[in-house]
C-alpha cells in the first residue's frame, strides 16, 4: 500500500504538534480529512451556496440535487437499495436520539450491553425506556450466551455496537441478529467506529437500523446517518418539529412530509451533507482490504513493542478487534501518559472514552488510547513507543 501517496493528500499530516511533526493516533474520536472532502466542502461553500428544498433559482436547484443525490450515495454504501431509508442527522448520537423517540413506546426495555458508548445508553433512558446490558467478558468481548438470555425476555429492541470505541471489539452482529429476530426483537447497529475500517452491508447484517457519524469517515463534523428500514421510518414519530418537514400545517393539526424527509426538520448541515457525499466516495474509490491489512500491520507492531514495556497493562484482548492500542500502566494516570506523549506530537486519548459502565466492569477509572488509521504510518508507531518508554521512566 502506498501510505506516502495516501498522507499526501490529507494536509493536516504535515503540521506540527507542540513544535514536532504532528502523531494522530485518536482517530477513533475523530479522522481528517482528505483533500477531496475539504475542496467539496469549500467548492459549495464558496461558489453556490444556497438553502435546499426551497428556491426556483439554479445554485438551490443544485444544492438540493447534490443534498438528496448523497442518500443514493449513502444508500450504495451501506448495501441497501433504498434511498429514502437515509436520514441525514447530526451524527450518531442524533441517529440513535431519534430512534428512541420515535420508534419506543414509553417503559419499554432497550438491551444494550456493557461496552456501549454513552450515546447507545443514555437516549433510551431520557426516552423513558430501562436499559439492561449484556455482560462484558474479561477478553471484553460480549457473553452471547448472556445474551441469548437476555433476549428470550423480549425487550423492545437491541442496541448494540458494532465496533467498540473503548476496545476495539468487532461484535458478531449477523450472529446478534439471528438471535434477536429469533425472539422477533429488532436491533440497532451503533456502527460509528465500523465504517471507518471495513465496509458495512445492512442487508447482509440483516438488522433494523444503523448509525454512523461523517467525522470518524473522513468527513466533516456535525453529520451522520440514521438508515432503517423502510416499514420501521413509516411507523415512527417524526422527533423534530419545522419547516421541510411538514404537508400541510394548520392550527389544530398538521400533516408531515413522507420519509425520511420528516425526520430532517429545519435547514440541515447542507454543506455537511455534501462533504460526507465525498468522503464516502472517496472511501469507495480506494482498496479497503489493502487499509485494513495496513492497520493490522501497524497494530501488530504497535502491540509488539508496548508488550516490552514493564507496568504496561492492556485492557482487555478481544480476538476479533480494529487497531485500537487501550492500556493502563502502572503509577502513571492515563492523563499523564496523554501529556507525555502530546509534548512528542503524538495525540491520543485518556479517560473513560464515554464508556464509564465498560471501565467499572473492567475495574479502572480511565485508561490511554491509541486508534490507527490507514494514513498512520511506522513514524507514528514508532513516535508513541517512544513516549511510552519515556512514560515508564518518569513515572514507572
Ligand atoms: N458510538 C460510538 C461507538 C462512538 O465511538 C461515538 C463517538 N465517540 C459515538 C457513538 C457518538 O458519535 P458522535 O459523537 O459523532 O455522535
Amino acid at each position: 500500500m502506498d501510505v506516502a501517496g495516501l498522507r499526501a493528500e490529507f494536509p493536516i499530516l504535515g503540521a506540527t504538534s507542540r513544535g514536532q511533526p504532528l502523531h494522530w493516533l485518536d482517530n477513533a474520536s475523530t479522522t481528517q480529512k482528505p483533500r477531496a472532502v475539504l475542496d467539496a466542502v469549500h467548492g459549495f461553500s464558496s461558489s453556490w451556496n444556497a438553502n435546499i428544498h426551497r428556491g426556483v433559482y439554479e445554485f438551490s436547484e443544485r444544492a438540493s440535487l447534490a443534498y438528496d443525490g448523497t442518500r443514493e450515495t449513502v444508500a450504495r454504501f451501506l448495501g441497501t437499495g433504498d434511498p429514502n431509508e437515509i436520514v441525514f442527522t447530526r451524527g450518531t448520537t442524533e441517529s440513535i436520539n431519534l430512534v428512541a423517540h420515535g420508534f419506543l413506546a414509553p417503559g419499554a426495555t432497550v438491551l444494550v450491553s456493557e461496552m456501549e458508548h454513552h450515546a447507545n445508553i443514555v437516549p433510551w433512558q431520557l426516552a423513558g425506556a430501562r436499559t439492561v446490558p449484556i455482560p462484558v467478558t474479561d477478553r471484553g468481548e460480549l457473553d452471547l450466551e448472556a445474551a441469548a438470555r437476555l433476549l428470550a425476555e423480549g425487550p423492545a429492541l437491541l442496541a448494540v455496537v458494532h465496533v467498540s470505541n473503548a476496545l476495539g471489539t468487532i461484535n458478531p452482529i449477523a450472529e446478534l441478529v439471528r438471535m434477536a429476530t429469533a425472539h422477533g426483537v429488532p436491533v440497532l447497529v451503533d456502527g460509528a467506529q465500523a465504517v471507518g475500517h471495513f465496509p458495512v452491508d445492512v442487508a447482509a447484517l440483516g438488522c433494523d437500523f444503523y448509525c454512523f457519524s461523517g467525522h470518524k469517515l473522513f468527513g466533516p463534523t456535525g453529520v451522520g446517518v440514521l438508515w432503517a428500514r423502510r416499514a420501521h421510518l413509516e411507523a415512527m414519530r417524526p422527533y423534530q418539529g419545522g419547516g421541510d418537514m411538514i404537508d400541510i400545517v394548520g392550527f389544530d393539526r398538521t400533516t408531515f412530509a413522507p420519509v425520511p424527509h420528516r425526520f430532517e426538520a429545519g435547514t440541515p448541515n447542507i454543506s455537511g451533507v455534501i462533504g460526507l457525499d465525498a468522503a464516502i466516495r472517496w472511501v469507495m474509490a480506494h482498496d479497503r482490504d489493502a487499509w485494513a491489512a495496513h492497520e493490522e500491520a501497524l497494530f501488530a507492531d504497535a502491540l509488539a513493542a508496548v508488550r516490552e514495556i514493564p507496568g504496561l497493562r492492556l485492557l482487555a484482548e478481544p480476538r476479533e478487534r480494529v487497531a485500537v492500542l487501550t492500556f493502563t500502566m502502572d503509577g502513571a494516570h492515563p492523563h499523564d501518559i496523554a501529556s507525555i506523549l502530546d509534548g512528542e506530537g503524538v495525540c491520543i486519548r485518556a479517560g473513560h472514552h464515554c464508556t464509564q459502565p465498560l471501565h467499572r466492569r473492567l475495574d479502572v477509572g480511565a485508561s490511554a488510547r491509541a486508534s490507527f488509521a490507514p494514513y498512520n504510518d511506522a513514524s507514528d508507531v514508532a513516535a508513541l513507543v517512544r513516549g511510552l518508554r519515556r512514560v515508564q521512566e518518569l513515572f514507572g
